[in-house]
């Protein structure tokens, strides 16, 4: 693989003590490229512009996908990242559906290690710290007739990162917009997921929110997602979280705490939940929990959700399972906890 090193680090503009989330971007990107039906090998190279003009593809019609999952500093100095051959399966699932060509797995796994061993000075060493990694897949031919791309791009940026919400949030349950259909596109990573989100958050942000609690779009009588996350409530000792389906995305953060639940024998349901049934159970003290789980916050707790100008609060215990959840995982993710599932994978540093 060829590797083109910048001669202009940006490294030492960044203030590693206030990382904010997802705006610095480090300085190497991986590239790979599709055409008449292969992907070539890829290369890291300086971040920098694409070389296609304004016809391009992805910007038309949204044949979009993307990833996002952490690469974190080890306890002996070395980089691990969590899950990574998860992100790949799902970002070729998310393509699947927008009609992108399969990505090899190992395409994927040697361009997120040779582009962290190339900015390993990148990924930092404070508490909860990480190095945020976007692999993303798009349609890159340039031309605007209405069928598929004929080419597409593979590329990964990186941008060290603190994290995300660190306060309880107060969400609302959104009524009016939904974010995803039976047989759409909610399941995938799609970039226009994003887009179509955007609308409904900024209201419930105007009306003193933080995020949306997304429900069904038939009747918006079930919980779906929260916000960009998957949401999970505790009832009367059982965790509870909508069962996936292609209206929801498979986060893998979801995963690995239900996976957890099951190692400390909480016991989960994964079904359908109605927004009747949270209210009742928040009104009558059994709700002792509600957080949204995802890679960017790792665990989100709700102190509160509204609906019909009504406030209904939830408890955030400290220690509560959504915060024993989140130093597990930060355990394990920053190699201070036995990775007992194999879900840390370690980059070879040059
Ligand atoms: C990315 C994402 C999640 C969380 O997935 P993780 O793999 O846990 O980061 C949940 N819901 C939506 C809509 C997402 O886009």
């Amino acid at each position: 693989m060829k590797i083109i090193r910048t001669t202009q680090s940006r490294i030492s503009e960044v203030d590693f003590a206030n990382l904010e989330f997802g705006t610095g971007l480090s300085d190497h990107t991986f590239l790979s490229e599709y055409s008449n039906g292969n992907w070539d090998e890829g290369r890291v190279e300086p971040y920098g512009p694409l070389k296609q003009g304004l016809a391009l593809h992805a910007l038309h019609y949204g044949q979009a996908v993307f990833e996002g999952q952490k690469a974190y500093r080890q306890v002996d100095g070395g980089i691990a990242v969590f899950r990574p051959r998860d992100n790949a399966k799902r970002l070729n699932r998310s393509g699947a559906r927008m009609m992108i060509p399969e990505l090899p797995e190992e395409l994927f796994m040697n361009g997120l290690d040779a582009l962290i061993a190339v900015d390993q000075n990148w990924v930092p060493y404070g508490d909860n710290q990480s190095l945020y990694l976007r692999p993303f897949l798009f349609g890159s031919s340039e031309f605007i007739t209405a069928r598929p791309s004929e080419d597409y791009t593979f590329g990964i940026v990186t941008s060290p990162s603190g994290e995300l919400y660190t306060k309880p949030v107060r969400v609302k349950v959104e009524r009016q917009f939904t974010r995803a259909t039976e047989g759409g596109v909610g399941f995938a990573k799609a970039a226009g997921n994003y887009g179509g989100a955007f609308l409904a958050t900024r209201e419930a942000v105007q009306q003193g929110y933080q995020q949306v609690l997304w429900t069904d779009h038939h009747n918006h009588e079930y919980f779906e997602e929260a916000g960009t996350m998957n949401v999970a409530f505790v009832v009367r000792g059982t965790l509870v979280t909508p069962a996936l389906s292609d209206r929801i995305l498979a986060g893998i953060t979801r995963d690995s705490i239900l996976t957890l639940c099951k190692d400390w024998g909480i016991p989960v349901e994964e079904r359908p939940i109605t927004v009747t049934e949270i209210i009742d159970a928040s009104l009558s003290g059994e709700l002792q929990e509600a957080f949204g789980m995802g890679t960017a916050a790792v665990v989100s707790p709700i102190e509160a959700f509204g609906m019909d100008d009504k406030l209904y609060s939830v408890p955030v215990p400290e220690d509560g399972i959504a915060a024993r959840m989140r130093a597990a995982l930060s355990d394990i993710r920053y190699g201070r906890l036995e990775d007992s599932h194999g879900w840390m994978h370690r980059v070879a540093l040059r």
